[in-house]
């Protein structure tokens, strides 16, 4: 069993990364598993190396340690770019010019996420560095187990649309990234907020495209709340690892607080 934690270093560490670290290596002990730790920072624009150099040492202070070398997406573009190839060769990544606004525009009738209407799909524009890029998704169903939440399914091409997959800024995405990492780690079990549901079905697809055929296990646990009708805000001062650890509070106290924080009810 080989799980991660992946954090973005856009911001200081805060409660609601303790709850998912806590399921992360409670899992990956219950099992004797191991956990690697991967920053993700595929968003040149939003990562800050002094916020990453706080997530290691907040998390270190709090006991998580991982089991293998860091993993630091930024530096990663040639993998990126050698495993997106076999589909760019069979023509399956095009560019795409659009700018959100001009997405928000063509889409329309906005479902629960907006939904690229693959505009640029038959425009043949080359793959430069100032556009995006977006991968073909056909219509069809993934079908995944998640582990918390049972049987689920989901049309990539229904809510998202093409994928996608390099940014108009030369930035590899999220979900690019995210999903050549956990074929290339042979990560066997995502664990991760419900928050990215939805990402699922698109990297299950986007991971059998690149040639990963059995996709790992799931596990989308709740999003905590920081009271019974308080959302959890990166940015609030109390609840940041930092402010705590500042304001005098123990390792033990920090975790115990996670664990004891509310879930969001509408999960
Ligand atoms: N980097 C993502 C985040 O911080 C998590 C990615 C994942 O667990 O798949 O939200
Ligand atoms: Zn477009």
């Amino acid at each position: 069993m080989i799980t991660r934690f992946a954090p973005a270093p856009t911001g200081f560490l805060h409660l609601g990364h303790v709850v998912n670290a806590s399921h992360v290596w409670e899992a990956a002990r219950a099992r004797d598993g191991k956990v690697l730790l991967r920053i993700e920072d595929h968003d040149r624009q939003r990562c800050r190396p002094e916020y990453e150099a706080a997530l290691l040492e907040d998390l270190a202070w709090l006991g998580f340690e991982a089991d293998g070398p860091l993993v630091r997406q930024s530096e990663r573009d040639a993998i990126y770019r050698k495993a997106l190839q076999p589909l760019i060769d069979r023509e399956l990544v095009y560019g795409c010019t659009c700018t959100r606004s001009d997405i928000v525009a063509a889409a329309g009738d906005v479902g629960p996420e907006l939904r690229y209407p693959n505009t640029c799909r038959d425009k043949n524009i080359p793959l430069t560095d100032d556009v995006g890029w977006r991968l073909r998704i056909e219509p069809g169903i993934e079908r995944f187990f998640d582990e918390i939440r049972g049987p689920q399914q989901q049309d990539p091409s229904e809510q998202c649309g093409d994928l996608l997959v390099r940014d108009r800024l030369g930035n590899w995405t999220y979900q690019l990234a995210a999903t050549v990492d956990d074929h290339a780690q042979k990560i066997t079990d995502v664990i991760r907020g419900v928050d990215l549901l939805p990402s699922t079905g698109r990297q299950i697809r986007l991971a059998r495209l690149l040639g990963r055929h059995t996709p790992p296990r799931f596990a989308h646990h709740a999003l905590v709340m920081k009271s019974a009708t308080e959302k959890l805000s990166k940015s609030d001062g109390d609840t940041g690892v930092r402010d705590l650890r500042a304001a005098g509070w123990s390792a033990e106290a920090v975790l115990a607080r996670a664990r004891a924080m509310p879930a969001a009810g509408d999960h």
